[in-house]
């Protein structure tokens, strides 16, 4: 540990740094994308024709054009280094996989080629069979496909070493079932432009454009010098600390929130940035966050799929980076207890390139009815699918931040806004005339520009927030791939907007005329059914734990209590008849979920035990032992020895040692027969068992002499850069 400390004190940059005169942003944007520009100016017209076709308009691919792309892929590629290529995707486990094949092949006369054939393109089929699946595939047919994902743009990985065509695919079973992330995103976006086209049709706007989710999800993270990392066992193989106290100061002065950027991470945050801009990600924001050592960084929205591609690729580009820099990037929701764990917030709106951004109110929303029915579709999915929206966000590590003070609650509710809220009420009364004027902001120095007031106040409580234009998804975690989330939003939502069509469309009987009051009944209706989801208040606070289970709503709190709603009759139903997840492929979510939560708990628990005994133990006796020591020499000496402290030590470490036969006793208990019963006892009975250790070992951190203490501390980790 004092190596460590010395290690990071002595830190020097080692690597030159970079001259951002010299290569300005707009010179290395996308430079590593195969980009529709490239495309553009590579390819056959027809053919860049027929891509964009399936790019933009979400018309089925032209597989005739294979042989062509790759070919200009493959050119393209080889001019900017590249040896390999790879087909990227995105296992169950939230992670990114890849499986990287030679452009060379060798020929009868003992030469090489370069190839890169359309099929090549098109299609993988990496083994794979050692990715959970869930029961779709057992190991001994392990055939799956990956298959060329056209909307999301192949790209260039750079390593000293060698250079390698990223191409992102869909990985699917040899049934034709998704095995990954990607595939049901897609299909989730069919879906929700199928029937968003179904409305748009009814307020007149039939030009066919495609409507799509897009997401811009906001990353918070926390970096600690990797000295420190490799000291914390528990760092290094669980993402989070599993013991520690918390520091004199932590957060409570906010002096880190959005404080200066210290030098070293700036420094982290411009290289991480230039490598995003060259792989086409539009990053733009960067800030500290609350906690000390937390920071966060966040790209304009895309296209949900893109965006969700690009998230991956942002967290790995981060991690990498910041080993550059002698840093560890951590992602896992709660790294450390007692200060703010990290979330990812996923903006998710939906628009087509005619029609704009169809949750953009305008200037009075009372009179933008399009706009309300959007709306309202969006209030009445998700109130009636809670369940599922707190399911996509159950994983361990998030147990640790939702409905800790910090983050929202596992109450899943959603903030309006005073001008909204308002109109639903009027609507709810009769008919919506107006929209409170937001006014002008006035601040009371003349010196300073008078501008327009938002229409309404932020709330950082609510996990689904409407933020003037967009609905923020906050219950996310830090670590999670934003697919899941995207495919429940977008599903519940299609599945809302297809009501809302039906009954537009029943009532209007063809008549353009009765839109009115077809929009006026239909908005009625919503509101009056589903107004308990709506919540602008303190979602921190204890008043609405109560109301809300007075409201009806749900409170699952933890990923034992959600992940069992993802098979519920009417989520499985939904999918299904969306054609987003069939039955079998849903099933097997469940397990692979259930069964990474286990796995996760179950690491953290051996690591805990491990930790104890052959690291704290040790040093815990050690101390015991040298207390007890100047007892003997004081008495035989004749001076009193207080032995209050080492009676405190002695009466720890037997709660230790007690502690880790309890947790080594939960470990050992299989009697759980159903994958949920599973996942109940490592909540129930490990955890449990896992926080009992940790506090003693935490009382122990602070009685023991310093110098013995063989774990870097919080305040070490968090505060010293
Ligand atoms: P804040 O931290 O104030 O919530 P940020 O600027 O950090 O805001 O992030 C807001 C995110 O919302 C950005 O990624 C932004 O691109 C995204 N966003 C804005 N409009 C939309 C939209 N129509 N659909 C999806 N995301 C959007
Ligand atoms: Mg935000």
């Amino acid at each position: 540990r004092q190596a460590a400390i010395s290690a990071v004190t002595n830190y020097a940059v080692n690597s030159p740094p970079i001259e951002f005169a010299d290569s300005i942003a707009q010179d290395y944007y996308s430079t590593n994308v195969f980009s529709k520009s490239v495309m553009k100016d590579r390819l056959p017209k027809s053919i860049y024709k027929s891509v964009m076709m399936t790019i933009e308009s979400g018309e089925k691919l032209d597989p005739t054009v294979a042989d062509i792309v790759a070919s200009a892929m493959k050119d393209w590629a080889m001019e900017k280094g590249a040896t390999h290529y790879a087909h990227i995707f995105y296992p169950l486990t939230g992670a990114t996989a890849e499986k990287h094949d030679s452009f060379l092949s060798p020929t009868s006369d003992g030469s090489t080629l370069s190839e890169f054939s359309g099929k090549q393109l098109i299609q993988g089929e990496p083994d794979g069979s050692s990715f959970p699946t869930g029961g779709i595939r057992v190991t001994s047919q392990a055939r799956g496909y990956t298959i060329w994902d056209v909307t999301s743009p192949a790209y260039i990985l750079e390593n000293p070493n060698g250079n390698t065509l990223c191409i992102p695919t869909a990985f699917v079973s040899w049934t034709g079932e998704a095995l990954d992330k990607k595939t049901p995103v897609l299909r989730s976006m069919q879906a929700l432009n199928k029937q968003a086209q179904r409305i748009l049709k009814l307020f007149g706007h039939q030009d066919g454009s495609f409507v799509a989710s897009t997401a811009g999800p906001e990353q918070e993270y926390f970096l600690v010098d990797r000295h420190f990392f490799f000291a914390r066992p528990d760092l290094l193989n669980a993402g989070r600390t599993l013991f520690g106290c918390k520091p004199p100061k932590g957060q409570e002065f906010d002096d880190h929130y959005f404080g200066a950027i210290p030098e070293r991470v700036l420094a982290f945050m411009l290289d991480a940035e230039r490598e995003l801009f060259k792989l086409g990600i539009p990053v733009k924001t960067r800030h500290n966050e609350v906690a000390p050592g937390q920071f966060e960084i966040a790209p304009v929205f895309e296209s949900a799929n893109l965006a969700a591609d690009h998230q991956q690729l942002m967290m790995l580009t981060l991690d990498r980076v910041a080993k550059k820099y002698g840093m560890a990037c951590l992602m896992h929701e709660k790294p450390f207890a007692g200060v703010n764990g990290s979330g990812k917030h996923v903006n998710w709106s939906l628009g087509s390139s005619s029609q704009g951004n169809m949750l953009d109110p305008g200037d009075t929303p009372h009179d933008n009815a399009q706009f309300l029915v959007f709306c309202a579709a969006v209030i009445r999915a998700v109130h009636l699918h809670q369940g599922l929206l707190r399911s996509v966000v159950a994983t361990a590590g998030n147990d640790h931040r939702l409905g800790a003070n910090e983050a929202p609650p596992a109450i899943i509710s959603i903030f309006l806004g005073d001008q909204l809220t308002d109109i639903f009420e009027q609507i709810k009364a009769g008919g919506a005339s107006s929209s409170i004027d937001s006014g002008t902001l006035t601040v009371g120095a003349d010196v300073l520009p008078l501008f327009p007031k938002d229409a309404g106040d932020r709330n950082r409580t609510s996990p689904f927030a409407f933020t003037g234009n967009r609905f923020e998804f906050r219950a996310v975690g830090s670590n999670q791939s934003i697919a899941g989330p995207l495919v429940a939003i977008n599903t519940i939502v299609a599945e809302s907007l297809d009501y809302c069509a039906t009954k537009l469309e029943e009532e209007m009987q063809g008549d353009p005329q009765l839109l009115n009051t077809a929009v006026q009944s239909l908005l009625t209706e919503v509101i009056n059914e589903h107004s308990a989801i709506i919540f602008n208040g303190d979602g921190y606070s204890d008043e609405w734990h109560v109301e809300a289970e007075t409201r009806g709503l749900l409170n699952l709190k933890t990923t034992a209590d959600a992940l069992p709603y993802l098979h519920t009759p009417e989520v499985q139903q939904m999918f299904a008849k969306y054609g987003v997840l069939s039955n079998r492929e849903l099933e097997s979510r469940l397990e692979t979920y259930l069964e990474q939560y286990c796995l996760t708990v179950d690491v953290e628990a051996n690591l805990s035990v491990s930790m104890a005994r052959k690291l704290i133990f040790p040093a815990a006796i050690r101390y015991q032992n040298e207390l007890a020591a100047a007892c003997a020499n004081l008495t035989l000496v004749g001076i009193d020895f207080d032995t209050d402290t080492l009676d405190s030590v002695t009466a720890l470490v037997k709660g230790l040692q007690d502690g880790i036969v309890r947790l080594e006793h939960a470990i050992a208990d299989h009697s759980a027969t159903t994958p949920v019963e599973e996942a109940r006892h490592r909540c129930d009975a490990v955890l449990p068992s896992m926080l009992m250790v940790r506090n003693y070992v935490d009382k122990l951190e602070s009685i023991v002499a310093d110098d013995l203490w063989p774990l870097p501390t919080y305040q070490e980790m968090l505060f010293i850069k």
